[in-house]
């Protein structure tokens, strides 16, 4: 197995590998431009695209700043002075300014297709590693995984949908027993197991929340409400 190859087979554990590769790469990103890129005419330069960022990315950044004691809001504070004084540039030439794409949203979809297409690449390789291990591909990655198997590689897509049906079919087993034991004829408390049950099923049907997950939520709210 290459490197690649065994990054994605360490992100396997438990729920979405994908997603958790995802959180990963974003906590990273973030950290990397308060703790590096502060001041850095490129990245203020992508800042400015979307006037500071999606709203999720923007909030997240805040948080994360405030979350780690060597941080504190000092750089987010640089970073979003500059941004308000290039919307009040804006509003006193009597322009709106453009929202554009948030970079580090585009940043996430580009890893999120890079980490597919690894994936399928090596799937010879992962899909015994798959199986064997508690992970769950959520609803968005399994469906983006299995497409590209059913174009390249369609044994390898039975193989998988299969795999895919035997856990989901444990994980609903287990959210089932956590739900009986709340039954007051009981006597048995939820396993470890029941209890993560309820979470997982979460994140095998929405994902992890990252930016990619929250545009993709805007996006379908936009669709049904295109007045908005
Ligand atoms: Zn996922
Ligand atoms: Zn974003």
């Amino acid at each position: 197995m290459d490197l690649i190859g065994m990054y994605l087979r360490d992100a396997l554990g438990e729920g979405c590998p994908v997603c958790r590769i995802l959180r990963k790469y974003e906590e990273s990103e973030i950290d990397t431009i308060l703790y590096e890129h502060v001041n850095n005419p490129d990245v203020r330069e992508k800042f400015k695209e979307s006037l500071g960022l999606c709203t999720y990315h923007a909030w997240k950044t805040l948080r994360k700043a405030y979350s780690e004691p060597l941080l504190g809001p000092l750089g987010v504070a640089i970073i979003y002075e500059h941004m308000l004084g290039t919307y009040i540039e804006h509003l006193e030439r009597g322009t709106f300014p453009e929202e554009g794409e948030c970079f580090l949203c585009r940043l996430m979809e580009e890893k999120e297709k890079g980490t597919i297409d690894a994936f399928a690449e090596r799937i010879e390789e992962l899909l015994p590693e798959y199986e064997r291990s508690e992970s769950v591909l959520c609803r968005r990655h399994y469906v983006m995984l299995l497409q590209i198997l059913r174009r390249e590689n369609s044994t390898a897509a039975e193989r998988l949908e299969r795999i895919q049906m035997k856990k989901l079919r444990v994980l609903r087993e287990r959210l089932g027993s956590f739900i009986d034991k709340f039954d007051y004829r009981a006597r048995e408390r939820p396993t470890k197991e029941e209890i993560s049950a309820l979470p997982l099923t979460i994140e095998a049907l929405k994902g992890i929340e990252t930016g990619i997950a929250m545009k993709h939520c805007e996006e379908r709210k936009r669709r049904r409400f295109p007045w908005r």
